[in-house]
């Protein structure tokens, strides 16, 4: 067994601001270092391990920037008109074959490859054409413009893009326009996920009195898929050390990072803090924050040659637990899956209420953005801000984010929202 490294923070309860717990989150992982080849088709959402290294020009040719009349810059007269005579048309996706007499032109069209010795391109718009002859006014146009140089958006050699980017749509058309159709990412994060609490039944089971059905599950599952990890669902474990020991050493044989929800309060923690004592360095923290107070964090002692495997502990309830993943998993996961940097993105909105707040911890209210009718976004509260109201977290489309330090907000005041759709 291999030891893991020094905790980010000694066990035992710490008090932290939401930077700190953060900080210490983010400062204490390696990413994975496994990779896999790809065809660019499955590749959405992967994390490139290497640059893309672009094998060809981009432009591969000089070419059109307009369509007009291409033509040799050094035939323009200083003073008075140009007059050109046009001897052919250039489409894109045909190259020119044949040479030009000094004063002639072609006709050419945006994309189309510079035939050589051809250096300028005068826009349809700016000259006076009748039948084959073309009338460039003075001070129209300079020697070598609307001419897109080969080369010009990336030479042959240079990184397309950078490795820790997390392939967009945009980004699979990029490495497609380079004719690379394989690209080498790391390979998918392994997640170990389950619920825990005597008082939770899985969907089919019945519910007896006193039951909830396990959500964090399932909201929990979809937030990982979102951000392409594999998920191992170990279901739901009860409050019993046994069980509890067990599920935990079959996550660490399996995973790189253990996700649970429920048992890190402080009524629950006893024996959990036992257990996981036992197998690594999990410290618990009481995060100044609001949902999400308890949370554990640390590594687990992977089997020998392994790197430490990373046990998230979330608050059982529904919105609190996907609060937290959202605050401090979402981003510490794709680190760990070789991703740059990922801060929550926030943007600004006009609160359309008060917000009470007060400062000294970080609070994560659930809202409605939408355009505001005079321009930018504005947003509304939902109903319920209870932890376990998971109803209000779904009429939502955003956290509206109050910083640690800041005190109640006015009616009309700009604050920082976090729109779900913009969360890997
Ligand atoms: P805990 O953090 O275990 O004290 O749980 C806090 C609250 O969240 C309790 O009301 C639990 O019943 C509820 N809860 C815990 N885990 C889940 C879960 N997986 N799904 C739904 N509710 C849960
Ligand atoms: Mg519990």
């Amino acid at each position: 067994m291999s030891e893991p490294g020094p905790s980010p923070l000694a066990a035992g309860d710490k008090n932290l601001s939401v930077a700190q717990a953060g900080q210490a989150i983010r400062s204490a992982l390696q990413p994975i270092t496994g990779q896999e080849a790809l065809p660019l088709h499955l590749a959405l959402g992967r994390v490139l391990a290497v640059d893309v290294i672009s094998p060809i020009d981009v432009p591969a040719h000089d070419n059109s920037a307009m369509d007009g009349y291409a033509f040799a810059g050094a035939a323009l007269m200083p003073t008075g008109p140009t007059t050109l005579t046009s001897v052919g048309t250039l489409m894109a996706g045909a190259p020119w074959i044949g040479t030009l007499a000094s004063g002639e032109c072609l006709r050419i069209m945006t994309g189309a490859v510079m035939p050589a010795g051809l250096d300028t391109v005068v826009p349809l718009e700016l000259c006076q054409v009748q039948s084959d002859a073309v009338r460039i006014e003075p001070g129209i146009i300079q020697p070598g413009e609307n001419r897109r140089r080969r080369g010009e958006d990336l030479a042959a050699g240079r990184p397309a893009l950078r490795a820790g980017r997390r392939l967009a749509p945009v980004d699979l058309g990029l490495i497609a326009s380079l004719g690379v159709g394989q690209v080498r990412v790391f390979r998918r994060l392994r997640v170990a996920l389950f619920s825990t609490g005597n008082e939770l039944r899985t969907l089919g089971q019945a519910r007896e009195p006193g039951c909830v059905y396990d959500s964090n599950r399932y909201s929990l599952m979809g937030a990982l898929h979102r951000l392409g990890a594999e998920v191992i669902d170990l279901g739901l474990v009860a409050d019993d050390p046994v069980a509890l020991r067990q599920t935990l050493q079959r996550a660490v044989a399996e995973a790189d990072v253990v996700l649970t929800s429920g048992g890190v309060s402080m009524g629950d923690a006893d024996y959990t803090r036992d257990v996981l004592a036992e197998l690594g360095q999990v410290a618990f923290w009481k995060v100044a924050m609001r949902p999400g107070r308890p949370f554990a964090f640390g590594p687990l002692r992977a089997p020998a040659g392994r790197s430490p495997v990373w046990l998230f502990a979330l608050p059982g309830n529904p919105v609190a637990a996907l609060v937290t993943f959202y605050v401090f998993a979402r981003e510490a996961l794709l680190q760990l899956a070789g991703a740059g940097p990922a801060p929550m993105p926030l943007l600004q909105a006009r609160s359309l209420t008060a917000i009470r707040k007060r400062p000294g911890r970080s609070e994560f209210q659930r809202g409605i953005v939408e355009p505001a009718p005079a321009g930018g976004w504005q947003v509304r509260l939902t109903g319920s801000q209870g932890a376990g109201v998971l109803r209000s977290m779904s009429e939502a489309n955003a956290l509206v984010v109050l910083g640690h330090d800041q005190a109640s907000v006015a009616e009309g005041e700009l604050v920082d929202v976090c729109l779900f759709e913009g969360l890997a």
